[in-house]
């Protein structure tokens, strides 16, 4: 498993794989502060058994991000928020 830290923004399609947090975070505030968006960040390496923990304590109150096979791509239905 690798370390690449996923940002995505909530309120549009970006989306961009990074390989250091520190990076994750640069591009997480320039989109932020280019859009105004609301962008997420989270580690693509992680267990899934740890995305589905978040999931089910509502971390997010996304619906749908409870799905264990595809933790990844449910952060993109985020944009229906709002
Ligand atoms: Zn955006």
């Amino acid at each position: 498993m690798s370390d690449d830290v996923v940002v995505d923004c909530e309120d549009c399609a970006f989306r961009e794989t990074v390989d250091a947090l520190g990076r994750a975070r640069l591009a997480l505030a320039d989109h932020e502060t280019k859009t105004g968006h609301s962008v997420d960040w989270h580690i693509g390496g992680v267990d899934s058994g740890v995305e589905q923990a978040g999931a089910d304590a509502g971390v997010c109150g996304i619906p749908g991000a409870e799905n264990p096979d595809t933790p990844l791509l449910d952060w993109q239905r985020t944009d229906e928020e709002e």
